[in-house]
């Protein structure tokens, strides 16, 4: 039997993350990792008032609709000069949901001409169990906003976003050098302890369940 867990999101950018993030933990080798399309589990309104509600939202409703234990995350950027904004509304800040360009052009409209730059990538990671256990993490990533965009790699805000300390926005960075930074990374590695021991107990579940009966 393999251990399962289930990445609940639709979103194929972040699922790369969240697969290359897990797949770097030598506990997780051979776990099998599904993510929200290939099950067929719907989307959820994302309805939550905080970056935790929202992670938490997504996660009980894939565990709902699979029954087992599901991952997800919810993320996004906050810039100072915009109050936080856009925050939770990072994925539709212009309207529709998951229009990154349009998100992207509008924090840069809203920008033009503003000196203080400063901005962070949130993400809070939350892990439920079929059995109700809930576990979140928080992870976040420092930076400033740049006046136009550069790079192709990433999703959403990256091509605007550089961390503190670098000279290369996270769209400019590769993969891995991006994932030993990332907010998602940070918030991600932070619930690893509570996964592992989640699918330890479900190897063991199974282990002592009773054999099925082949009458
Ligand atoms: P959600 O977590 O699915 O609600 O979406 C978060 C949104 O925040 C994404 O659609 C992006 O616009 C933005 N975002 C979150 N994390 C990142 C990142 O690592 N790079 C760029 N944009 C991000």
């Amino acid at each position: 039997m393999t251990a399962r867990l289930v990445l609940a999101s639709r979103n194929q950018g972040k699922v790369a993350e969240l697969r290359r993030i897990l797949a770097a933990d030598p506990a997780l080798a051979g776990v099998r990792l599904l993510d929200a399309d290939e099950l067929g589990v719907p989307d959820v309104d994302e309805t939550g008032a905080t970056f935790a509600d929202n992670a938490l939202l997504k996660a009980r409703s894939a565990v709902g609709a699979c029954g087992l234990p599901c991952i997800a995350d919810d993320s996004g950027l906050e810039v100072a000069a915009l109050d936080g904004d856009p925050g939770v509304r990072s994925a539709r800040y212009a309207g529709a949901h998951g229009d990154d360009d349009a998100n992207l052009a509008l924090v840069l409209q809203r920008m033009r001409g503003v000196t203080d730059r400063t901005a962070r990538f949130v993400c809070v990671a939350a892990l439920v169990a079929p059995d109700g256990g809930e576990w979140t993490a928080q992870g976040t990533v420092d930076g400033t906003l740049t006046e136009t965009p550069r790079g192709k790699n990433g999703f959403g805000y990256d091509p605007i976003f550089q961390p503190a300390g670098q000279r290369q926005t996270t769209a400019e960075m590769t993969a891995p050098a991006k994932d030993v930074i990332s907010h998602r990374s940070r918030a991600l590695r932070a619930t690893l302890p509570a996964v592992r021991r989640l699918l330890a107990d479900q190897l063991l579940g199974d282990q002592s369940s009773p054999p099925m009966s082949t009458a």
